[in-house]
């Protein structure tokens, strides 16, 4: 065991993801640095540019030649989205661990402490449980509730609720993690996957420092089919279930058909509800095309094979 993490000169990785956050990449430095070296702990901060416009290189760069042992950055050609640019974290960062943090100090450093307290016990993952969500807006909180109650009803692994990307990765689990090579990543769900003993850290998030939230609405929407497609066949299975339903429902409907044509003289009238029928299931046909497309794309794109991200620059 030893032997195996010699390899690795830190203690701890800290992983920063940045996409313009030029106001806080400096407080958090000194948050993230106060707190590891009251922790006695070797460490390294690893930030990942994802592609910012602001001045967040600029910081970077004064930030690495200022404090060149501990900083490294890691600039991608463009923004390749949150879940990559941790996936790039993990594949760079040189500690026995690896913590995960966002850089808007929505989850505040200190609790890391607690974190090496669990790593230390014995535990591979430990996360950040939020307790309260300070300064978020109703319709975040409201579908980050629906997300978790939907992502836990539709998989089979258990994916804790509450629960975002900030936790402690132990070395084992980084090198797995680091193995897969699938695109459309969805990390809380992949670190659920992997096993191993793991324990929550509650905690409360607190409101954005500076800037504004970096997830639009549409980067939501994808992140959230990205789990739903990669830990689920659930609305494939619905589909086939509204179906089955659909043909049986009409099966009878043609039999009556079939029976009014031939032995009364009820003449056809109501092109309305004909109408309203056909628009329906058109659209239900188009739903469940677009949701098997969901599907076949993101296969086309894993087949595909192209690296999961492109590296500009890195300072180390
Ligand atoms: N982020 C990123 N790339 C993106 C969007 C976000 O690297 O395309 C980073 C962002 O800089 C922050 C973290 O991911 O460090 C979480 O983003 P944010 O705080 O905007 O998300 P929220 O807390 O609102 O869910
Ligand atoms: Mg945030």
């Amino acid at each position: 065991m030893k032997n195996i993490l010699s390899k690795y000169p830190y203690d701890v990785s800290v992983i920063v993801p940045i996409f313009n956050e030029q106001e806080n990449i400096e407080p958090l430095y000194t948050q993230i640095e106060t707190v590891l070296t009251r922790a006695q702990k070797t460490f390294e901060i690893l930030f990942v540019n994802d592609g910012s416009t602001d001045q967040s290189s600029l910081v970077l760069q004064r930030l690495h030649k200022d404090h060149k042992r501990i900083v490294k950055v890691l600039h991608f050609s463009r923004n390749f989205g949150h879940q990559l640019a941790l996936t790039a974290g993990l594949e760079h960062c040189n500690g026995k661990a690896a913590v995960i943090i966002d850089a808007d100090l929505q989850d505040p450093p200190e609790v890391i402490l607690g974190f090496l307290e669990k790593w230390e016990q014995g535990y591979e993952i430990v996360y950040g449980v939020r307790t309260e969500r300070k300064g978020e807006t109703f319709f975040k909180k409201f579908t980050a509730a629906m997300f978790y109650k939907g992502i836990r009803m539709m998989t089979a692994i258990d994916i804790p609720p509450n629960v975002g990307d900030f936790y402690l990765l132990d070395r084992k689990v980084i090198d797995i993690l680091n193995s897969l090579k699938e695109r459309h990543r969805f990390i809380r769900g992949l670190v659920a996957w992997v096993g191993y003993k793991r324990v929550g850290v509650p905690y409360i998030r607190d409101p954005r420092m500076n800037g504004k939230t970096k997830y639009s609405f549409w980067k939501m929407l994808k992140f959230s089919f990205d789990a739903v497609t990669s830990f689920s066949f659930t609305p494939l299975r619905f589909i086939s279930l509204v179906g089955t339903v659909f043909s049986l429902v009409s099966f009878l409907a043609i039999l009556v058909i079939i029976y009014e044509k031939l032995f009364t003289d009820y003449t056809v009238v109501g092109w309305a509800s004909l109408m309203v029928v056909v628009l329906f299931i058109g659209g239900l046909q188009l739903m469940a095309l677009g949701m098997i497309g969901e599907y076949i794309a993101r296969i086309g794109d894993d087949v595909r094979c192209r690296p999961l991200y492109s590296i500009n620059e890195i300072w180390e």
